[in-house]
């Protein structure tokens, strides 16, 4: 059935077949295959330039950059034994996505032949210059360069291509003036301040010994596979990375029948060798299976720590869409494909721990580690009531919104889930005095255990934004296509400031005379009962949530506009520059990069929507009027008197949908201007409802024109026939 593109789209499918099998080597064998990783480097470094590189990695101590010229030579011999001929420096602009300037290792030596040249200031330092990369402003024409710098707490790796290999070597990205032109500086900055009052804290509990506090973090990745040839049949995909039209089809997810089900042939075919390619990079993917949706599928690696976790979870995204292109499909990790199905996240997990102690989120066997742990739950409370405007302008964009609220994510008010034992425990906390819990009787702080707290998964709640699942917090809004840096600078960031604040609070109390676990006990006390109503339990999807959250002054930012005004609260700047993550010059820098993607976002949708409504849609609808016209005409000829519903509905909706093009054309033509707030909300305002309407009225052409006539491949077509 179908246009004939769609017809071809089709048959090209069913003469499909999987590539002809590889022959995967041991799993040991492939694991950190293509990485410069700490045992390659013990094995090629001379050892006092291997004990200064890991005391970098472990522990942040700066290195000593002489010793660059060391390393350099080595990751040199390395990747030229691996058979790469460049090497690239990585970096992470403000777009979100991965950048990389390849260069190669020849140098003329000036006597007609050339060397592999690799040196240390090579390695430290890059001037891409990558002046086109969105910056809000941070860098004029007069202060046009970007330096990369090489970031020695992410191994560089081999990234492979039939055609020859490259080094690829992760860095920060900095204008001239060393303001933050990336993700990843500021990361890596969060990381420091959090560790710094961490440690603070747990030497209070009397864990002096300790090096650095690192936050973890573990990032489920959802997203759809479809046919390529239905990709590229639809303009709307290949422009927009979403459908902008297409009615729902007969039969959704509503059976569930796709969830965790038998996993596709081919989509299975492609996860192992994404999995293989992942292993090879040292990222160590673990989970597969389908997802809610038709077509749509995830995969979790194990936690690392989280600038690792963020330079992995980049680098799959990449790979991702490369493999499926060797199994004839295109990975799309938009938030929201396709209207009316489920759209795509990205869960981002994360916990606090260190060498010596572990994860600092687990509740423990001792009661000094209970009281431990209940102190950075606190934190952790206390961080996402203050800091949820944060939390929800960090994984803000013009995609991500059509998931947030849409009852198949959290709704756009951040609250905290605790369940039901957590709740219990602050429950009595907040009530003061001995502490008993509901499954073992009297608690009392630094005295007693907690049970064991439940970590199964009927214990989750799934509409939360943010839940404890028993030894760690999963942040449930970010978006499928969006770094992780955002997001866990957030959260790095309101925990320095809580943690903080409870050390100093500590502290103060210890220094006039209070015994220590009066003096938690107080500190959690004040905490639950000032912050307790960012916990909710209940379901985050419901309408009364939404009117009991307002009640509890709690925010409801539905918009990236909404979100993004956040970043000129005076609370989130300070805490941004006080903690050294970011100044306020870099944080409105930033802001104007969110508000420009989102504006232009949102306009190319627009355009995409009026070109793909007035060449494709148009002439179809047109075309079938024209056919069931002529048939009433010499129907009415021979006599034959006929109903004509059909034809009467069909005229109306083409003069309506041509109005929608017109209404539209001229809504695109408004936009402009010099100030990107204006644009995005102007995009907001007036863009979305104009596309609005245009699809509405072409789904509805869609369910009346003949499917021979239809241009588009359906919802259908494109999320089951794979
Ligand atoms: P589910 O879908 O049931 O939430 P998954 O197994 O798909 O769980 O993903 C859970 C993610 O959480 C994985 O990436 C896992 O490595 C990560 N994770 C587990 N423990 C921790 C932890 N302590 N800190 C951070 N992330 C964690
Ligand atoms: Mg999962």
């Amino acid at each position: 059935s179908g246009s004939t593109s769609r017809r071809q789209a089709i048959e090209a499918i069913t003469n499909y077949s999987v590539p002809a099998p590889g022959f995967p080597e041991p799993l040991a064998d492939t694991f950190g295959r293509n990485v410069f990783s700490l045992p390659v480097m013990k094995a090629r470094l001379p050892k006092n330039v291997y004990k200064a590189v890991t005391a970098t990695i472990d522990q942040g101590a700066p290195l000593d950059p002489t010793l660059a010229d060391f390393v350099a030579s080595a990751m040199k011999d390395w990747a030229i034994e691996k058979g790469a001929s460049h090497y690239a420096h990585v970096f992470y602009p403000l777009t979100g996505f991965t950048a990389e300037k390849h260069d190669s290792f020849l140098e003329p030596d000036g006597a007609g032949a050339s060397l592999a040249e690799f040196q240390g200031k090579t390695l430290l330092q890059g001037e891409p210059d990558a002046s086109s990369f969105p910056n809000g402003g941070l860098r004029g024409t007069f202060e046009a360069r970007g330096y990369t710098g090489w970031d020695v707490t992410s191994p560089a790796y081999i990234l492979e291509n039939p055609n020859g290999n490259t080094l690829c070597i992760p860095t920060i990205f900095i204008s001239w003036t060393g303001e933050a032109l990336d993700k990843k500086t500021p990361l890596l900055r969060s990381q420091q301040a959090m560790s710094k009052q961490a440690m603070r804290l747990l030497k209070l509990f009397g864990h002096t010994d300790v090096d650095t506090v690192v936050s973890y973090a573990g990032a489920e990745q959802e997203y759809f596979l479809i046919d390529r040839h239905f990709y590229y049949a639809r303009p709307d995909l290949t422009v927009a990375n979403r459908t902008l039209f297409g009615a729902k089809p007969s039969k959704g997810q509503e059976f569930d029948d796709h969830y965790f089900g038998a996993i596709p042939e081919r989509v299975l075919a492609f996860m192992i060798e994404f999995d293989r390619e992942l292993f090879k990079q040292g990222i160590p993917a673990k989970t597969r299976h389908n997802e809610v949706a038709p077509g749509q599928f995830e995969i979790a690696p194990v936690f690392e720590k989280s600038n690792l976790a963020h330079d992995h979870q980049q680098l799959m995204m990449t790979t991702m869409k490369r493999v499926a292109e060797r199994y004839g499909m295109v990975a799309l990790l938009h938030e929201k494909p396709f209207a009316g199905v489920n759209g795509s996240g990205k869960h981002v997990n994360f916990s606090l721990g260190n060498n010596n102690q572990g994860n600092l989120l687990n509740p423990g066997d001792t009661p000094h580690d209970n009281a431990q742990f209940l102190v950075f739950c606190a934190a952790i409370i206390r961080g996402v009531h203050k800091y949820g405007g944060l939390l929800r302008a960090s994984i803000a964009s013009a995609s991500n919104d059509h998931r947030l609220g849409a009852n198949e994510a959290p709704p756009a008010i951040i609250s905290i889930f605790l369940g039901d034992q957590l709740m219990d425990v602050f429950d009595q906390i907040a009530k003061g005095g001995a502490k008993a819990s509901k499954e073992s009787g009297v608690l009392e702080l630094g005295v007693d255990t907690l049970p064991p707290l439940k970590a199964d998964a009927g214990d989750r709640n799934r509409t939360s934004p943010f839940a404890f699942t028993g030894n760690r917090f999963e942040f449930r809004a970010p978006g499928s296509n969006q770094s992780i840096a955002d997001p866990m600078i957030a959260i790095n960031a309101m925990l320095a400031e809580s943690i903080d604040y409870i050390a100093s609070f500590l502290e103060r109390e210890i220094e006039g005379g209070a015994a220590f676990n009066d003096a938690i006990q107080k500190v959690l006390e004040e905490i639950i009962v000032e912050h307790g109503m960012v916990v909710f339990n209940g379901d985050g999807y419901s309408q009364a949530w939404q009117e009991e959250a307002a009640g509890r002054g709690l925010l409801n930012l539905r918009t990236t506009v909404d979100a993004i005004a956040q970043y000129d609260k005076p609370e989130i700047k300070e805490l941004l520059s006080d903690y050294g993550i970011l100044s306020n010059r870099e944080l409105e820098a930033r802001k104007e990069v969110v508000l420009e993607q989102y504006a232009l976002t949102i306009l190319v949708e627009a355009k995409e929507t009026l070109e793909v409504g007035k060449t494709m849609i148009l002439p179809a609808a047109i075309r079938y009027l024209g056919e069931l016209a002529g048939t009433a005409a010499q129907l009415l000829a021979a006599g034959i008197q006929t109903e004509t519903p059909t034809l009467l509905t069909l005229n109306k909706y083409v003069k309506d949908f041509n109005s929608s093009l017109g209404a539209i054309e001229e809504a695109i033509g408004g936009f402009g201007g010099d100030d990107v707030e204006a644009e995005a909300k102007y995009a907001l305002d007036t863009l979305i409802p104009a596309m609005t309407v245009v699809r509405s009225i072409a789904d509805k052409l869609e369910s009346i024109v003949a499917d021979d006539m239809w241009p588009l491949p359906t919802y259908n077509e494109m999320l089951t026939i794979l």
